[in-house]
């Protein structure tokens, strides 16, 4: 496992309101407080974020982490251009808003009650229980718009989940922290993911996750495979054969051409996913409405 020991590097930023433009993403834009993650997950898809500020995807994105202070006062600026629409944001494409240094920092709480001073609807993800911290201003925007909080939770074993997602907090704390929320009046959906296949596929595994999170408030259980891309790989394949010896050449084979397993394994999968969260009575899509964008008033050219 890595070391807890992360140095934290304070840094200002011009501007915080990253666009995108992803299909099936219900938002636009994103905010990003940190850059880097402590919570230093084996298979994190967002290491290769840190290769374009000059350091590596490995040991710096865990423990070399950017700290933009100047983020709730750049945010304040962006919402109050003339051509802002109140679009939905969403907070940490490529970090964890919740990760350890935030209980120290305070950035994405900072970020919140900028969005809250606009009523400006938000969405974040997170496997920090830090989170619950934040009900209180989370709850207070959720009366006058839209708050989602997307909780990843990949397994209810709390060794395996160690593991895999060392520095998060344990799956128990999060299904807390997902009650806490959903108390307050936030919407609350969870992100099955990485379905790791031969490790967390079996219905059991899988059912025990949606069960457990449906049993503490959330709405919506959006399933996904576990993929791989360059940067994810090179860091999850030596952990993998070190600890799974035995399951290592099904994912060499399952991940030798591409960073998703083939289709004839990861559709099926999926399928037996959502098949278990509809009978749980679980939707499995963004089940609630989530406006991209603030309706405009309509001015007649009389
Ligand atoms: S919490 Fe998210 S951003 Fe942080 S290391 Fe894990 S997968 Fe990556």
């Amino acid at each position: 496992m890595s070391s807890t020991v992360a140095h934290y590097e304070p840094v200002t930023c011009r501007s915080l309101l990253h666009r995108i433009d992803v299909s099936y993403l219900p938002f636009r834009w994103d905010i990003n407080p940190y850059r880097g993650c402590a919570h230093s997950c084996v298979y994190c898809f967002a290491r290769y974020s840190h290769e374009y500020l000059g350091l590596d995807a490995g040991v710096d994105f865990e423990q070399h982490i950017r700290v933009k202070t100047n983020a709730a006062e750049v945010l304040r600026g962006e919402l109050t251009r003339p051509r802002w629409r109140r679009e939905m944001v969403h907070i940490g494409g490529v970090c964890d808003p919740y990760q350890p240094a935030e209980a120290q920092y305070r950035i994405t709480r900072g970020l919140l009650e900028v969005l809250a001073e606009h009523g400006n609807p938000v969405t974040l993800g997170t496997k920090g229980a830090l989170i619950a911290r934040d009900a209180d201003v989370l709850g207070d925007l959720a009366q006058r718009t839209h708050v989602s909080v997307l909780f990843s939770i990949a397994t209810l074993d709390t060794e395996l989940a160690r593991k895999l997602e060392p520095h998060a907090s344990p799956p128990a704390r999060r299904l807390e922290a997902m009650a806490t929320l959903a108390a307050a009046g936030v919407v609350v959906g969870v992100l099955l993911m990485p379905i790791l296949p031969h490790l967390t596929d079996s219905d059991e595994s899988l059912n025990a996750v949606i069960c457990a999170v449906r049993d503490h408030g959330a709405r919506f259980v959006i399933p996904g495979v576990l993929g791989l891309r360059r940067s994810a790989r090179e860091r999850f394949m030596p952990f993998f054969r070190r600890e799974f010896p035995a399951l290592a050449p099904a994912y060499d084979r399952l991940y030798s051409r591409s960073a998703t397993p083939p289709r004839d394994v990861s559709r099926p999968l999926y399928a037996r996913a959502v098949d278990l969260c509809h009978r749980a009575g679980v939707a499995t899509d963004y089940a609630f409405p989530m406006p991209l964008e603030e309706p405009q008033q309509l001015t007649l050219d009389l």
